[in-house]
């Protein structure tokens, strides 16, 4: 499965939704003037059960097609992205403990997959897990990865997700 081109458009469009962090106190925010719509998430996150990682949840269905690769990708990486910490506030807002929690929010012993609708509404969601898989297929290792995520988004970001050290 070769998903590396699609993410690395994914990557490229991902910067133009806006990013999800409403703490605008750390935060420094250009004026939102010009964009059509801002939604304000953090508390509405959406969860939808399926069969399994191949069944994408409805939540996606009038989404772009972006969105949908970056969320079977994630879903599929799960062991990367549960070592990789999101930087756009969702530790806070959400109680995220990783960037695989932007996406999915439980794996059932029955193999259905309980997904979380915050990735699609989350530019720094999507260009992390998006990041951090494209860099992997290059080969790189999960402690690189990590530590190239914390290098991008360690200023002007919001705090990371707790997520372990590797
Ligand atoms: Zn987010
Ligand atoms: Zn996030």
């Amino acid at each position: 499965m070769n998903y590396k081109k699609k993410l690395i458009i994914v990557f490229t469009a991902a910067a133009i939704i806006s990013g999800c962090s409403n703490n605008s106190d750390t935060n420094e925010k250009d004026d939102h003037t010009g964009h059509g719509e801002h939604q304000e998430h953090v508390i509405n996150d959406i969860r939808e059960e399926t069969a399994g990682i191949d069944t994408l949840p409805t939540f996606l269905n009038e989404k772009s097609e972006n969105i949908q690769v970056v969320y079977q990708a994630a879903a599929q990486h799960k062991d990367i992205l549960e070592n990789i910490p999101c930087y756009c506030g969702c530790g806070e807002s959400a109680g995220h403990k990783s960037s695989y929690d932007c996406f999915v929010f439980e794996n059932k012993e029955n193999g259905s997959i309980v997904w979380d609708d915050h990735g699609t509404k989350c530019g720094v969601c999507l260009e992390i897990a998006a990041q951090s898989i494209v860099d992997f297929q290059e080969g790189k290792s999960v402690k690189e990865i990590r530590s190239k995520i914390d290098d991008l988004y360690k200023e002007g970001y919001s705090e990371p997700t707790p997520t372990p050290e590797v």
